[in-house]
């Protein structure tokens, strides 16, 4: 043969071409060896085309099918490149770990149907063990894999593995079935409860939260007492005799959050008769004996109590005390949904405001669900404090008035100088009502508008520190705002600054930037990180790109983020890697920032303390402040649309000044008789002074809008797409 040919025995017969992956020997081949990284199992014709190995298993996915049993199932697809073969099989090898120790999972692990020689895609994995992580790896094999693993490997050759880490997450607690009181004297109370069965591999101790009051207090006094208990049953002492008591139970997460279904009951203690000497010394042993089995003791919403200390407001995060240092305080959110109940987790997180305490005097603004009210909250006993009331207008559903109700829910758990704080809510009554601290200057967006060019860089950044603060302790609450913008951001006296609106439905009805993307649901788009537009992950991450977004507004004086531009050209330049300029005499550092705060990839962009210790600095040191940013006025001024015969992207001088937000110098300007664009292009700085406008801010602005205008180029387009 030539060549290139092979002939498997001398004969009549033609040579043939060597096969695919084979190596071209010179004359006279009987057959043609496969090439490096090639190879041919042992029932392979020596006449037929060498194989490669297959590369990995793509789309390997764990799903939990029975957490209960500690099993799950494995499934992934074929890999793409089978290396020319049909006999492909997979094996599954399993490694446990324990922060960064691993080992073989071992003989305990079971596998349905086997571990190895698996010719479907999936394979079941039981007897796991919970809170392990777990690393899966899939191989792909194939006839000639085990003459490959003699030979010596190829560096260049893709793996036939893929690896998935996994763990069994047995987070959603037990549910309380059942709760008795087991003994009963005239000032305690024993009570235990039963689980619904947990899993076997189930590793925590469930902690419980039990909850109880009196049962006919009046509800605008009530004391709650919370304990967090490990175990199922608990001595409580100190109660009032003959008195009932409702008593609330349910499992906690290993997350410190309430989940499952509670129970609920009540109890009496016995009348004050019933205590004999005997009783006494039962009740003091029961009650050392109480005392070492609580975890944390933890008594919350002392509503009279608090409202005798004037109103320095208790949430949940200095509420909750532990005993122990180590122990962490309950600090998670919880969302109210979690309830099956809503109005319990009203009850739980606000307390009940009787209407005839409260003072409507004018309409302030209009929420979702009704008028918006500033009055006067007198409670018993309180000094009188001027409140902002959001009211349910008539006409509701059950539905809407929990939506409007689910506000207070989650702004009553919340305790903190930058988040508005809740007064108390009105649920006993016909008109439900929310009840909140008063912020003098109200919205953030509309108070700069008003204030454009009046305050310098060092306020505007201490109020940006306030926002970040507020935001800092809501990410650390786990909690993800998802609608984060000036205009839910309210301003009080002092010029601090309050993150607000937490109802559920904001986001999706409430806001008027709320716009409905293609998957459904509303999204304030200017404002609202890619990654939650793409496919709504909402993290404290994307969190933060909405605050890069309100540091804009802010130094921009409320200025509208992406001005005139669609939501859809915002997305596609967001998508083309362009970010909004810094706004005029924006401080450097703090434009920084912004763009740290928009990076693409969201695990890149700073956190809340990070942004918050930096905007410290900036404080601390006024002038870092001083460098500014490049300005580019052309960018600001961009109506392609209206573009003028002259050359001039505005047509008359009042567009020019509605573009640039600066309407209410039109007058001015047909005055001092300046009316066509070319004109305004030869206007000084003094000149515009002349003609009346005396605010700095103001000033600036119709300067540097001119100065662009002269300077027109293509760049003019920068956000026109
Ligand atoms: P909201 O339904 O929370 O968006 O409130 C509607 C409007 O009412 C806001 O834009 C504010 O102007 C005003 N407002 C709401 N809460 C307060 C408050 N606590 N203090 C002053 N004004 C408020």
């Amino acid at each position: 043969c030539q060549p290139g040919f092979f002939k498997a025995s001398a004969s009549g017969e033609m040579c043939e071409p060597c096969p695919a992956h084979t190596e071209r020997l010179g004359s006279g081949a009987l057959l043609c060896p496969c090439t490096d990284g090639f190879y041919r199992a042992p029932n392979d014709p020596p006449t037929g085309p060498c194989s490669g190995l297959p590369s990995a298993p793509r789309d390997l996915v764990a799903t939990t099918t029975q957490l209960s049993a500690g099993k799950l199932l494995l499934s992934w697809t074929p890999p793409e490149d089978t290396g020319g073969r049909t006999d492909i099989t997979y094996s599954v090898e399993c490694r446990r770990c324990e922060g960064a120790a691993c080992q073989p999972c071992g003989e305990k692990i079971r596998y349905e149907p086997a571990s190895a020689g698996l010719t479907d895609t999936k394979v079941s994995v039981s007897e796991l063990d919970a809170h392990l992580n777990y690393t899966f790896t899939v191989e792909a094999h194939s006839g000639v894999t085990q003459f490959a693993a003699q030979g010596t490997p190829r560096a260049d050759r893709p793996p036939s593995t893929s690896a998935l880490t996994t763990s069994l997450h047995y987070t959603d607690p037990p549910k309380v079935t059942s709760m008795r009181v087991d003994e009963r004297t005239s000032n305690s109370l024993s009570l235990s409860w039963a689980v619904s069965p947990r899993p076997r591999a189930q590793p925590r101790p469930i902690r419980y939260e039990l909850t109880y009051r009196k049962k006919d207090d009046n509800l605008d006094v009530t004391m709650y007492t919370v304990l967090i208990l490990e175990k199922s049953s608990v001595q409580i002492n100190d109660l009032a005799p003959g008195t009932a008591y409702l008593f609330r139970v349910q499992a906690l997460s290993s997350e410190g959050t309430p989940g499952g279904s509670s129970m609920e009951d009540e109890y009496e203690t016995l009348p004050e008769a019933h205590l004999t000497q005997n009783n006494t010394a039962v009740i003091f042993g029961a009650a050392v004996g109480g005392a070492a089995m609580l975890f944390i003791v933890v008594v919350v919403l002392l509503v009279r109590k608090r409202r005798r200390n004037s109103h320095t407001r208790q949430g949940p995060e200095d509420a909750y005390f532990s005993s122990s240092e180590q122990l962490k305080p309950l600090k998670t959110y919880v969302d109210p949904h979690t309830y099956e109940d809503p109005n319990t987790a009203v009850l739980k997180f606000a307390s009940e405001i009787h209407p005839s305490h409260i003072t409507k005097q004018k309409v302030i603004g209009a929420g979702e669900f009704g008028e918006v009210y500033r009055g006067i909250l007198k409670a018993p006993g309180r000094k009188e404090v001027a409140v902002a009331i959001k009211t349910l207008k008539p006409g509701y559903s059950e539905k809407q008035r929990q939506d409007f109700l689910s506000e207070a829910s989650i702004m009553g758990q919340f305790s903190h100088q930058n988040i508005i704080r809740l007064e108390g809510v009105v649920t006993k009554f016909k008109h439900a009502m929310i009840v909140t601290e008063y912020m003098e200057n109200g919205a953030l967006d509309k108070y700069l508008r008003d204030h454009d060019g009046e305050m310098s860089s060092f306020q505007l950044v201490g109020m940006l520190r306030g926002i970040a603060a507020g935001m800092k302790y809501l990410s650390d609450m786990s909690y993800v705002h998802r609608d984060l913008a000036a205009r839910n951001i309210l301003v009080n006296n002092n010029l601090e600054c309050k993150v607000s609106d937490f109802g559920l439905s904001r986001v999706l009805e409430d806001d008027p930037e709320g716009t409905y993307t293609t998957s459904g649901g509303k999204i304030p788009i200017r404002w609202t990180a890619p990654e939650a537009i793409a496919y709504r992950k909402f993290t404290s991450a994307s969190d933060v790109w909405s605050f890069g977004i309100v540091m804009w507004e802010v130094m921009a004086f409320g200025e509208r983020p992406y001005w005139d531009m669609s939501n859809h050209e915002v997305m596609k330049a967001i998508n083309e890697a362009f970010r909004l300029p810094a706004p005029m005499d924006c401080p450097s550092a703090v434009y920084q920032l912004m763009l740290q705060c928009w990076l693409q990839d969201r695990s890149k962009r700073p956190r809340f303390p990070d942004i918050v210790s930096l905007l410290d600095k900036l404080l601390r040191s006024p002038d870092s402040l001083k460098t500014i940013a490049d300005f580019d006025p052309r960018v600001s001024i961009r109506l392609p649309s209206t573009s003028g015969s002259d050359g001039s992207p505005f047509r008359s001088v009042s567009e020019w000044l509605e573009s640039i937000k600066m309407s209410q110098y039109s007058e001015n300007f047909t005055c001092a008789g300046v009316v066509t664009m070319d004109q305004v292009l030869q206007m000084k700085n003094e000149d515009i002074k002349n003609i009346g406008v005396r605010l700095p801010g103001h000033l600036k602005r119709i300067a540097y809008s001119i100065l662009g205008l002269k300077d027109q180029t293509s760049t003019l387009s920068v956000f026109a797409v």
